[in-house]
């Protein structure tokens, strides 16, 4: 029990910091990666595991960086300022994305502008159609690691067209992979378009709610409608069905703990198994965000990060909720955040 609190508080030490200097001469064993959405989109990241705890970290080139990688005798460790912080670390290769996971950003364009959004904006997905995203998941169904599969992308032409374009890609992968689970992060509007995602073979999804404090929602995500995407998250329960529906929670935008908390009982009450996500302020969002939030952004504590992972764990016991009921995405991933069940 204590070694789990032990490193539970690593793990969000590290969380805090997000960043990793790898010197030049430690070769790894996987490649590294380039993620096109989360938390770390756009920048070069490595995934890590130990006590089993999963950890995605930004790679640094400052030497002095807090936390570095130690190659010794075969084996890895996470120094802290140069001392010994975790023995025994373990790199894990990410097959698309997330260890274990083909998650795919189809587009990485998007026509709405949530301050937060770490979407490298690069077109780079363009040259992807549908048929290559297919052939993608079907190479990777072959890597020995392969798991499950997730959708995402950026909103771009507009929905309607995402949102079709997301079911073809699942109804090919399943004629193939029937048994292998699907989870889709999409942007909705209507019902109508929960109704057809789950018709085409998705087994779970999430649809954001991102910031909880409705006032601070509609500066930093002023093209959506708040009270909408909670009515949308009710359908989608009713549809993929209790535990199969999640919704990002980002937190460390001046907002309070009560604010976090009650979001949380709000969307466990219908069912839904939110995460509950830091902030990762970069120089891709942080100017917007300090445009959009005129109370700062706030610096959140590894203490502030274990309570409130500790009080989402209690309130999604009280509603009969886990996250292990997710076969997709974050809650299985566990790479960005301190996970209930798993993690604490
Ligand atoms: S909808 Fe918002 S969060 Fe999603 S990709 Fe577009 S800008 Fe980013
Ligand atoms: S926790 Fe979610 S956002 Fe982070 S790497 Fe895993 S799947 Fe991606």
């Amino acid at each position: 029990m204590k070694d789990k609190i032990d490193s539970a508080k690593k793990k969000a030490e590290l969380i805090t910091n997000n960043k990793i200097y790898i010197p030049k001469d430690i070769k790894l064993p996987y490649p590294l990666s380039k993620s096109t959405a989360g938390p770390v989109s756009g920048l070069l990241s490595i995934a890590l595991t130990f006590a089993n705890k999963n950890i995605k970290l930004v790679i640094s080139r400052d030497q002095n960086e807090r936390f570095s990688l130690q190659k010794e005798k075969g084996k890895f460790h996470i120094l802290k300022e140069r001392k010994i912080f975790l023995e025994n670390v373990n790199m894990m290769p990410i097959l698309f994305h997330s260890p274990g996971q083909a998650f795919i950003n189809l587009d990485d364009r998007c026509i709405y502008s949530c301050a937060f959004c770490n979407l490298a904006m690069q077109g780079f997905l363009q040259k992807y159609d549908s048929e290559k995203f297919v052939k993608l998941i079907l190479k990777a169904s072959n890597h020995r690691d392969f798991q499950a599969v997730a959708l995402t992308s950026g909103v771009y032409p507009e929905n309607t067209e995402l949102i079709k374009r997301m079911c073809y890609i699942v109804k090919k992968v399943k004629e193939k992979h029937p048994d292998i689970p699907i989870g889709v992060e999409p942007c909705i509007s209507n019902k109508k378009e929960i109704i057809l995602l789950k018709k085409a073979g998705f087994d779970e999804i999430k649809i954001n709610l991102q910031i909880p404090d409705k006032k601070l929602f509609e500066k930093i995500c002023p093209d959506f409608d708040y009270d909408n995407i909670l009515n949308m998250l009710k359908v989608a329960v009713e549809h993929f069905g209790k535990g199969k529906v999640t919704s990002n929670i980002i937190y460390g935008l001046g907002e309070s703990d009560k604010t976090i908390i009650e979001s949380v009982k709000k969307l466990a009450k219908i069912g839904v198994v939110p995460t509950l996500r830091k902030i990762r302020i970069n120089e891709l969002n942080k100017k917007k965000l300090e445009e959009a939030t005129s109370s700062g952004i706030t610096n959140v504590s590894v203490d502030r990060i274990l309570r409130l992972a500790h009080e989402h764990k209690k309130i999604l016991d009280n509603n009969s909720l886990t996250t292990k009921t997710f076969e997709t995405m974050c809650h299985k991933c566990g790479c960005c955040d301190i996970v209930p069940f798993w993690d604490v």
